[in-house]
C-alpha cells in the first residue's frame, strides 16, 4: 500500500544533506520505512540503512514470519547469535542516526563495538518525512477518526451510571474493534473529581449522577492512530459545568481558525489558551493544545509555545484545549485535524457538545 522504497530514497537524501552515513531505525520509524512493526523486546529488530547500498533488517528468526518482503534483505538472528554484532559488521561509515526508542542496552553495546562512530539521534532525519503525511497516511488516519466517531455516537446511546471507570474502558476498548479499529491502543477514563487529571488511568470509582466524565480514547486502523476526547455529562449539568466547557469548546475552535498553512506551531497553541485565559482558567489549562499523530500517538509537530515550527499541507494533528479543575471535574475536546492548503479540516466530526448519558 506504502511505497517503502521511495520513503528509504527521501530519507537518504535527508541523510546525505544532513552528513549522516548510516541511520539505525527501531520504534516508529521502522513501520515507516520497511512496514514492519517490531514489539518492543529485549530481542533486537534493527534496520541498518547505509548512505549507499542495500539496507538489512534484522530481525530475531522467530519473529521473521510476520516481515512481508520490502526493498531491504532480511537478516533473521539465531537466539545463539550476537545481534548488535551482525549489525556493528553492518554498519559502515563514521556518522550513525540511531531511533530515539532504541533501549540503552542497545546502543551502549553499539558505541562499544563501534569506537570509531559518532551517534546521533535520527529524528532530525526521519522527522520532516513523517511529519507531513503522504495522502494515503491521511486517509488511514481519516478512517481510524471516523471509526472513533462512531464509537463516540455508540457511547452516547448507552448508561454510564453505575458503571466502574475500568468498566466504562473496557466497553469503550470493546466498541472500537467493533467500529472497525484494529484494535484498541488506549482509554483514559477520568469521572468527576478524577477529571482533573488529564492522564487518569481509570480505577474503580463508580460513575454517579451529576458527574462530568472525560473519555479519551484512541486506537490503530492500518497502523495509523485515533485519538478523540468528548466529555459527558451524567444527567444534567450544572451552569458551572456548562460555563467550563463552552470556554473549552470556543478555545478548540479558536484553535482551528487559527491554524493553517505557513503559522508557526505555537500561534495554535496561543490562540486556544487566549480563549481560556479571557474565561479566567489560564492557570487550569496545564497541557499543550496538541500533538502530532500517526503511527505514533504523540509524534512531530507539538502545538505548543516555543515551537515556532511552521504547519505544512500533509500536517496532522490533534487540537485538544482542556480545563481541569483540581478536586472537581475537568473538561477536554480533541479532535484530530489535517493541515490542506487554506486551513484545517477536522478528520472528526462526532458531536463536541456535553454529551448528555443516563
Ligand atoms: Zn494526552
Ligand atoms: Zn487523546
Ligand atoms: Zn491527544
Amino acid at each position: 500500500m506504502f511505497d517503502y522504497g521511495e520513503r528509504i530514497e527521501k530519507a537518504r537524501v535527508e541523510m546525505d544533506r544532513q552528513g549522516i552515513d548510516l541511520l539505525l531505525s527501531v520504534g516508529a520509524d521502522l513501520p515507516y520505512l520497511t512496514g514492519h512493526e517490531a514489539m518492543a523486546l529485549e530481542r533486537l529488530t534493527m534496520l541498518v540503512l547505509p548512505i549507499e547500498g542495500d539496507p538489512t533488517l534484522f530481525v530475531p528468526e522467530l519473529e521473521a514470519a510476520r516481515v512481508t518482503p520490502g526493498p531491504f534483505q532480511l537478516r533473521p538472528w539465531k537466539e545463539t547469535e550476537d545481534p548488535l554484532g551482525l549489525v556493528a559488521a553492518a554498519a559502515t561509515g563514521e556518522t550513525a542516526a540511531i531511533g530515539d526508542q532504541t533501549w540503552s542496552v542497545f546502543l551502549l553495546g553499539l558505541v562499544e563495538r563501534l569506537p570509531g562512530v559518532r551517534f546521533s539521534s535520527a529524528t532530525p532525519v526521519t522527522r520532516p518525512l513523517r511529519a507531513v503525511k503522504e495522502p494515503g497516511e491521511v486517509e488511514a488516519l481519516q478512517a481510524a477518526a471516523a471509526a472513533a466517531d462512531r464509537v463516540v455516537n455508540r457511547l452516547r446511546g448507552d448508561r454510564f451510571e453505575g458503571r466502574s471507570e475500568v468498566e466504562l474502558a473496557g466497553l469503550v476498548a470493546r466498541l472500537m474493534v467493533e467500529e472497525g479499529h484494529d484494535q484498541a491502543w488506549s482509554e483514559i477514563i477520568a469521572s468527576g473529581p478524577n477529571g482533573a487529571s488529564p492522564h487518569h488511568e481509570p480505577g474503580p470509582r463508580l460513575i454517579g449522577p451529576g458527574d462530568l466524565v472525560v473519555v479519551d480514547f484512541g486506537g490503530k486502523v492500518e497502523g495509523y492512530l485515533s485519538d478523540c476526547t468528548r466529555t459527558f455529562t451524567v444527567g444534567s449539568p450544572t451552569d458551572h459545568h456548562r460555563e467550563v466547557h463552552a470556554a473549552v469548546l470556543a478555545a478548540q475552535e479558536a484553535a482551528k481558525a487559527a491554524a493553517s498553512p505557513g503559522v508557526p506551531a505555537e500561534e495554535v497553541d496561543r490562540a486556544a489558551r487566549a480563549v481560556i485565559t479571557e474565561a479566567g482558567y489560564g492557570p487550569y489549562f496545564i497541557h499543550r493544545t496538541g500533538h502530532g499523530i500517526g503511527l505514533e500517538g504523540h509524534e512531530h509537530p507539538y502545538l505548543v509555545e516555543g515551537n515556532g515550527e511552521v504547519l505544512q499541507p500533509g500536517m496532522c494533528f490533534s487540537i485538544e484545549p482542556g480545563i481541569y479543575l483540581p478536586g472537581r471535574f475537568g473538561v477536554r475536546i480533541e479532535d484530530i485535524v489535517t493541515v490542506g492548503s487554506g486551513g484545517i479540516r477536522s478528520l472528526n466530526d462526532s458531536d463536541r457538545s456535553l454529551l448528555e448519558v443516563s
